[in-house]
């Protein structure tokens, strides 16, 4: 199969840097859906086009078990400061989370497997909006799941790529790989007045102090030290003058979690600390929005996918993913079916690197193919295993 995907190599790089010199954003993705629509139709499948929006669902073969493919496609808002020949055309967009190598390799797995003879079906999802949410607060993973997208489906895969591994290498976890999200929005209420006579009023920023302090304190006091968890407060605002005492303060922030029974101790240790500010006389007002599932990989999925990295790249080819709390939207298709992520190694030698979403992220193209291979190897093991 690597052999396979390594004859296609030009078609990957040539696909991959159209997308990179063409970024579109969020749900805005007409030029780069169209262009994955008409190939996947080329190459003799079904395809529904504007499924949530903008993404693209097309299967093929028949009967049998039915594989998902996902692959994420919108760039960020982000002015790449590269030097290369496949630089953005886009002033003030960039593919810097690697989403334009997602949909080429994607595409060559669409084409390969289009050259099966395959003991089942395989659907591919191209979705938009993988990096931020719309008017309704709905990314595209959570739009494409609404209209049925992953119906039917038995097993779901997606990679993302890795500036930090090295290429030849992928990277997989059974359970809890990457982090679930609330936002939090909160006004703490005080009693404004003169910075001189501070006793005639309720300071709220002395009330924040003390919430503050008490909010860093829900992981580190109030969570089981297992249970990976994280706290933030990214935005504070309130007052105006130097010496004016204001009303309220505002604040935002973000909570992560990897179980929902931890996202719901969460929320009520966030809560509790707020209570803070009526003993000291003040009150609030605090809002949770929910902002995506942790991604849980599948045991069975995640064993299959290990199982194709090793024989594919051999021993050291595969190891333990970088664990971390950042989110992502891919765990919205797997509230239908078991799936899983991996992550695949692009890092680039000999230069500095740098990470998802920076003005420089690159990737080394060699791993084009090879993640190719084992998205279209991992999906013919599922098809075979059923049959
Ligand atoms: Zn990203
Ligand atoms: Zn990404």
């Amino acid at each position: 199969m690597l052999k396979q995907a390594h004859a296609i190599s030009e078609e990957l790089i040539e696909w991959r840097r159209d997308f990179h010199m063409h970024p579109e954003i969020a749900f805005d993705l007409h030029r780069t859906s169209k262009i994955v629509a008409d190939e996947l139709e080329k190459m003799g499948y079904r395809v529904k086009r504007g499924v949530g929006k903008t993404g693209v669902v097309a299967e093929i073969g028949d009967g049998g078990k039915l594989v998902a493919i996902r692959a994420d496609m919108d760039a960020l808002p982000i002015f790449e400061q590269n030097e290369t020949e496949y630089i953005s055309q886009n002033t003030g967009a960039m593919h810097a989370c690697g989403h334009d190598s997602h949909t080429a390799m994607a595409l060559g797995a669409a084409l390969l497997l289009s050259k099966e003879n395959l003991p089942g079906r395989v659907r591919f999802l191209f979705q938009p909006c993988e990096e931020t949410t719309d008017d309704e607060g709905k990314s595209g993973a959570q739009r494409m799941f609404d209209e049925g997208a992953v119906d039917g489906v038995d097993y779901v895969i997606a990679q993302h790529v890795d500036p930090l591994s090295p290429v030849g290498t992928i990277a997989i976890n059974e359970g809890a790989s990457g982090g679930g999200v609330d936002t939090l929005t909160a006004t703490i209420h005080g009693r404004g007045g003169h910075g001189a006579y501070p006793h005639k009023t309720v300071d709220p920023f002395f009330l924040l102090a003390q919430v503050i302090n008490a909010l860093n304190g829900v992981v580190s006091r109030r969570l089981n030290p297992f249970e990976p968890a994280a706290v933030s407060i990214g935005s504070i605002h309130g007052g105006d003058a130097e010496n004016v005492i204001p009303e309220k303060v505002e604040l935002k922030g973000t909570l992560r979690f990897t179980s929902l029974e931890v996202q719901r101790q969460i929320r009520e240790e966030v809560t509790r600390a707020f209570e803070i500010t009526k003993a000291l006389g003040g009150n609030y007002e605090l809002k949770f929005e929910f902002g995506g599932m942790p991604l849980i990989n599948d045991k069975h999925v995640a064993q299959v996918i290990e199982g194709v990295g090793r024989d594919l790249l051999g021993e050291k080819g595969v190891h333990e993913i970088h664990k971390s709390l950042g989110a992502e939207d891919f765990p919205e298709f797997l509230k239908n079916a078991p799936g899983a992520m991996y992550t695949l190694g692009t890092k680039i030698d000999g230069r500095e690197v740098y990470e998802l979403h920076h003005p420089k992220f690159d990737i080394d193209e060699r791993a084009l193919p090879i993640g190719t291979a084992v998205l279209v190897e991992t999906a013919k093991r599922f098809l075979a295993e059923s049959a």
